[in-house]
């Protein structure tokens, strides 16, 4: 009994310690930017007084003191001024391209609206060329890219080839990544194929040329082809699924996930 009772009291006594450990660092974490900040304005002579054998562990209560402050900085900045731009392209005076009763620019809002509902939901903030049914010209998309962690315009493709089908995402080369994990996503729920490198259509190898909203920044996505009977009925009934999917890889991207 007495074994138990001195193992209980040890316990007990571990317990405690393992408490105010946990309520030192708990402590150091919360102030640790406070502390960093006035350490950096106690002046070196100051300093000097600390007897020699503190100095090894106050050196290692700043550094770590100060490792946490900038850990902690790190998610602050994403909330400053940060957001991400979702744009439908053409608008509704340019239906973009059209087959039969299809226009791209009434597909391409539907899934920018069903993206900027996704994306809201998880916390991001979004802005788009218009709500609702409104798609605004490509001078206001454009103007929405500064700022922006990213920007994103919806498009859909056209051949005069029936056949053709793919998405394709086109970006600056320093999006490659980002623009292939968009293409990837949109297969996911259509099974179509990935066009370009992976997905990864390069700004300056696109058939179009230089597009000004990849110029500025963004990145364009061409979801399917509207000219492909099979693929555009496909993508028209699936859109919302596609939106949803397209928003986890920009949730992640925001580090929102
Ligand atoms: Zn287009």
């Amino acid at each position: 009994m007495k074994l138990i009772d001195n193992w209980k009291q040890a316990w007990k006594l571990k317990s405690v310690q393992v408490g105010a450990i946990s309520a030192f660092f708990y402590a150091l974490i919360l102030f640790s930017e406070q502390f960093v900040q006035v350490w950096n304005i106690i002046p070196q002579d100051l300093k000097n007084y600390i007897p020699a054998q503190w100095q090894e562990y106050v050196g290692c209560f700043v550094g770590v003191a100060m490792i946490l402050a900038r850990l902690k900085k790190q998610p602050e900045l994403y909330n400053v001024n940060q957001f991400v731009t979702v744009t439908a392209g053409h608008s509704n005076t340019d239906p973009g391209a059209v087959n039969g009763k299809l226009k791209e620019s009434d597909f391409v809002v539907i899934i920018r609206n069903a993206l900027a509902y996704y994306l809201r939901e998880a916390g991001v903030t979004v802005k788009t060329d218009g709500i609702g049914l409104q798609n605004d010209p490509l001078s206001s998309a454009i103007k929405l890219i500064k700022g922006s962690n990213v920007a994103l315009e919806i498009h859909m493709n056209a051949a005069i080839n029936k056949a053709a089908v793919g998405i394709e995402t086109i970006s600056l080369p320093k999006d490659k990544k980002l623009a292939q994990d968009i293409s990837k996503a949109v297969q996911k729920i259509t099974g179509s194929r990935l066009r370009g490198d992976n997905g990864w259509i390069d700004q300056s190898k696109s058939a179009r040329g230089k597009l000004a909203f990849v110029s500025n920044g963004g990145l364009i996505l061409e979801v399917g082809f509207i000219s492909n009977d099979d693929e555009s009925m496909l993508i028209n009934s699936k859109a919302w699924l596609i939106a949803k999917e397209i928003s986890k890889i920009l949730i992640e991207y925001e580090g929102k996930a």
